[in-house]
């Protein structure tokens, strides 16, 4: 358990104080809300690796037992089944509030349920915060910027969001959230951290979960045709999911309380995506084009220049080199899945 799971690495997070601190090295008790998902499991992993206290909570609404059982009967992992639009109990030093379904289709199941997830359970997690003096990291994303007419998007533009539209629940729902982070950090100075996450991949991404990565590799292991919506010259930007843990962890132990992106500048179109995929897997399979996703943000780079000064943080994984360990993991669950249809 000792060896590292994956290439995690602090890059020395700046400190509050002047006097150099390893603050970040002390085992502390560590509520990881929505843990048991594709980013929060991850996170899970390295927090128990650093030798901390970790509780999960989770409805596992998208999230499964298998992405942490790795932990179950460890002495310093608890997992708690609960939904976080109820309150909740415990005493711990540091919260990370992932818990909300991320892929569109996943949000947009029940977008009142998604709204209650962020407005409720961030009430419920800031408050548990606050009473016990808890640091409360915000799990936002890029999509409070929502489909940006500012380009790369930096921290201090507020975005172009449709607030009545299909990704509205998630859109606004986070953009919520961060207000009432900081509500609760100016009245009742909860001490706060907001990352803005750009989209991620990696093993543990639900095979069916709708989003890009998932979809056209597990399209073009199954042969099948790679479904581009729209024109394909949308753009997004992928940052493999250890460089993300890399960042929540530096942006934690460091005393940044302004939002900051955390994403992969390296930009590409759908369609080079899709050609980048099945360059990598292969197969029969073709790029065809389908109906373009309503709202669908046309254009997203983030602008990490406070990333880089304030954590002394930058992605490190290439995108082949993320593809290849995605694919890997996605053919064993195509091949798990394959064996259940068979029985
Ligand atoms: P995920 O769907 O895999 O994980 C979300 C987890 O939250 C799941 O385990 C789910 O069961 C749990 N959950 C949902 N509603 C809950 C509730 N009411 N109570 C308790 N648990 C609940 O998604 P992910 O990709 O791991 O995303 C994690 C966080 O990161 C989310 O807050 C998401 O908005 C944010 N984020 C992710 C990305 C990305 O590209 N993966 C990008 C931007 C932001
Ligand atoms: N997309 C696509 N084909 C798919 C799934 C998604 O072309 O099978 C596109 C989608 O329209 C969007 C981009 O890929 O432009 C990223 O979608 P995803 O759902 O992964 O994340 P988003 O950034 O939209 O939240």
């Amino acid at each position: 358990l000792e060896e590292k799971l994956y290439n995690l690495e602090i890059r020395n997070p700046r400190k509050c104080s002047e006097v150099p601190s390893l603050n970040y090295l002390k085992k502390k008790r560590i509520l990881v809300t929505g843990g048991a998902g594709f980013v929060g499991s991850h996170l899970v992993d390295a927090l128990m690796l650093q030798g901390h206290e970790v509780i999960v909570v989770d409805n596992f609404f998208t999230g499964q037992r298998k992405n942490v059982e790795q932990w179950i009967g460890h002495k310093n992992f608890e997992l708690i089944r609960h939904d976080i639009v109820h309150p909740l109990f415990v005493e711990v030093d540091q919260i990370y509030h992932l818990a909300c379904p991320a892929s569109p289709p996943h949000y947009m199941h029940n977008p009142v349920k998604t709204v209650k997830t962020n407005i409720l359970g961030t009430i419920n997690m800031l408050g548990l915060a606050r009473r016990v003096n808890a640091t409360f990291l915000l799990a936002s994303t890029s999509e409070v910027y929502g489909d940006p007419d500012e380009h790369p998007q930096s921290e201090t533009y507020w975005g172009h969001v449709n607030p009545i539209g299909p990704r509205a629940c998630y859109d606004e729902g986070k953009r919520a959230a961060e207000t009432l982070t900081y509500a609760y950090a100016n009245r009742e100075k909860v001490n706060v951290r907001v990352a803005r996450i750009f989209n991620t991949y990696g093993p543990r991404m639900h095979m069916n979960d709708g989003r890009v990565v998932s979809n056209f590799t597990v399209q073009a292991l199954q042969d099948q045709d790679l479904t581009v919506y729209g024109s394909g010259n949308q753009t997004r930007s992928f940052l493999y999911v250890s460089d993300l843990i890399s960042g929540l962890i530096a942006l934690m132990e460091s005393c940044y309380t302004a939002p900051i992106n955390i994403g992969n500048p390296t930009e590409y179109t759908l369609n080079d995506f899709a050609v980048i995929i099945k360059q990598l897997i292969g197969g029969k399979s073709q790029i065809v084009h389908v109906e373009e996703a309503e709202d669908d943000p046309q254009r997203r780079k983030p602008d990490i220049t406070r990333a880089n000064q304030y954590l002394k943080w930058e992605p490190s994984v290439s995108l082949h080199e993320g593809l290849q360990k995605t694919i890997e993991y996605f053919k064993e669950e195509v091949n798990l899945f394959n064996l259940q249809i068979s029985k």
